[in-house]
């Protein structure tokens, strides 16, 4: 099944922040304090209550177990026991789908998992996962393969796919491919995803006229 709906055309990079992306979410560190809250002179105590405000930073399960469940500090998810992931209380899913290196950005059918696909180099395809939140997961349980071939002006292929394994960044950070020398762009590449152990193969058509993004 084709994913649809995210897709993001090839934008000129931004401001040229590497890796700023990674590591977890800064999104709110202003946010207690500098907004007035009635609630902080309301003589009654029982709205004084630890409600977090709109914008604090809370902890989520990166696969939302507990429903939109979210913790005040940093905790691993009591169902799955995956670290939770740093996000702004209020938050908005699916309100960014912005490429954050300058790839092609695609929504899966689980409208959970978001991915982005960069052509660093004429060789080198690095694979980016997210959650509906945009925020980077970790590839850790991600397992891709890859068809590529290259293609002429015309966008036609230029004789059969070959079929590769993406293997994770020491970091977790994206998934990668290294193409042999033989290849060049323009370049399509169709990626088969299992998101997690027993989830069915989903296709992401990524295609590459010149190199795009940033690392
Ligand atoms: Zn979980
Ligand atoms: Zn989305």
């Amino acid at each position: 099944m084709l994913a649809v709906g995210c897709r993001v055309a090839d934008k000129p990079p931004e401001v040229s922040h590497p890796h700023a992306d990674h590591g977890h979410s800064t999104g709110a560190d202003h946010g207690h304090g500098e907004t007035v809250d009635s609630a902080h002179n309301d003589p009654n105590p029982e709205h004084h209550v630890h409600e977090a405000h709109e914008g604090t930073t809370v902890y989520r399960c990166p696969m939302d177990c507990e429903s939109g469940r979210s913790y005040e500090t940093p905790v691993d998810c009591p169902i799955c026991g995956m670290d939770t992931v740093a996000m702004a209380l209020g938050e908005k899913a699916h309100a960014d789908h912005s490429a954050k290196h300058g790839g092609l950005f695609f929504m899966a059918p689980d409208q959970w998992h978001h991915l982005e696909g960069v052509m660093v180099s004429d060789r080198e395809f690095r694979l980016y996962l997210y959650n509906n939140f945009t925020k980077p997961l970790p590839v850790t349980a991600l397992e891709a393969t890859a068809d590529v071939v290259r293609r002429d002006a015309e966008d036609d292929d230029i004789g059969t796919p070959e079929s590769y394994s993406l293997t994770p960044s020491a970091d977790a950070a994206y998934l990668r491919l290294l193409l042999p020398e033989s290849y060049s762009l323009p370049i399509a590449i169709d990626i088969r995803v299992v998101f997690a152990p027993g989830q069915k193969r989903e296709l992401f058509n990524f295609s590459f006229h010149h190199v795009t993004g940033r690392p």
